[in-house]
């Protein structure tokens, strides 16, 4: 099959054929129909999560939807041809936080595209299909839903089950990249008020088309002081998706009196990577700091049924469908952040 293989970190990844995948008992085969490309991968590209992936040479792609082509012989619940999305955080099924429905927090987590090959290749297999796999609703196209195996998915679980967001909030959100604007779109739909805030503007009025009622260019204005002035004493919410030190600071920074600071975004140096916090603020204001990650697969048909009835619309995130050749492009393109919503592969001839 074709596949998009990285041989070394930071270097061109290779256009070529390799073996196809083998299935297993509990597991399936799968089309790869479309696979956005994330920021994700290009941290795991540039060798900068040892933790998470798996040796090279390694096939890259976490977000992606396809179509069952081989169930194995233990696979209940999806047959040959049925349309699925994979969430990337593939839980064990056994874990104590699996049997309760958390398997986005498996002890035994396997990550398709990071912990084994994944969606920049034709095909791919993933395990224990019967707890992870998703079914597509008909309505949707593939490119439409492929965000939903990661940047969507992560959004809507850190607005809604971490971050509580409720009607009239106000909650702001670092970072106008795919989860930021997910987040956006999500959180707005919810009815709160969000304030996003990126360093340049193409992405602050893609924000703003997705549901942003005001944006902050941090280049121009200090970012905690215009929230705290819009809000009047801060966010309900705040979302970093982006991970860097000074945006899990500012984040902090900006919410108001116990209220919530969601971190969505991981920082760059893997599991090592410490970022400084205000901690007299976060005790004296009874600020609450949480984790969010993925998304359980149980928590996908609430998200599902708003997705079919078009109140939330991933695919108004995808500014481009690129061919597995374009994969490379897209890795510089995030190198010099120089990307604009997401960009998804569909054509994996070219
Ligand atoms: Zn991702
Ligand atoms: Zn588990």
């Amino acid at each position: 099959m074709r596949a998009a293989v990285v041989h070394e970190y930071k270097s061109p990844i290779v256009i070529e054929e390799i073996p196809d995948p083998v299935g297993s008992d509990e597991g399936v085969i799968l089309t790869v129909e479309a696979c956005g490309v994330c920021r994700s991968d290009w941290h795991g590209w540039q060798g900068e999560w040892p933790g998470f992936t798996a040796s090279l040479p390694h096939v890259f792609g976490h977000e992606f939807v396809g179509t069952v082509l081989e169930a194995g012989k233990n696979v209940q619940e999806f047959r040959v041809g049925d349309r699925v999305i994979v969430p990337f955080t593939v839980g064990c099924g056994k874990c104590e936080y699996c049997r309760r429905g958390e398997s986005n927090v498996c002890e035994n987590i396997a990550m398709p595209g990071f912990s084994y090959d994944g969606g920049f290749a034709r095909l791919t297999h993933v395990p224990n299909a019967d707890l992870n796999l998703v079914r597509l609703p008909d309505e949707l196209a593939f490119a439409d839903a492929a965000g939903m195996g990661c940047r969507f998915m992560t959004a809507y679980h850190g607005v809604t089950t971490i971050g509580n967001v409720r009607p009239g909030d106000w909650v702001s959100i670092y970072g106008a990249g795919g989860v930021g604007l997910s987040a956006t779109q999500i959180a707005s739909s919810a009815g709160a008020n969000v304030i996003i805030v990126d360093i340049t503007d193409d992405k602050l009025d893609l924000a703003k088309r997705l549901g942003a009622v005001r944006t902050v260019n941090s280049t121009k204005d200090d970012p905690v002081e215009a929230i705290q002035d819009i809000t009047k004493g801060g966010a309900d919410v705040s979302i970093d998706a982006l991970g860097i030190a000074q945006t899990v600071t500012n984040s902090v920074r900006s919410v108001r009196r116990k209220g919530s600071a969601v971190q969505i975004g991981m920082t760059p140096e893997g599991r090592n990577g410490q970022v400084p916090l205000t901690i007299n603020d976060v005790v004296s204001n009874e600020i609450s700091y949480r984790g969010s990650f993925g998304m359980p697969a149980v928590e996908f048909p609430a998200m599902l049924n708003q997705v079919a009835t078009s109140k939330l619309r991933p695919g108004d995130l995808v500014t481009k469908h690129i061919g597995l050749d374009g994969v490379n492009q897209s890795m510089n393109d995030m190198t010099t952040f120089n990307t604009l919503g997401v960009s998804i592969i569909t054509d994996y001839e070219h």
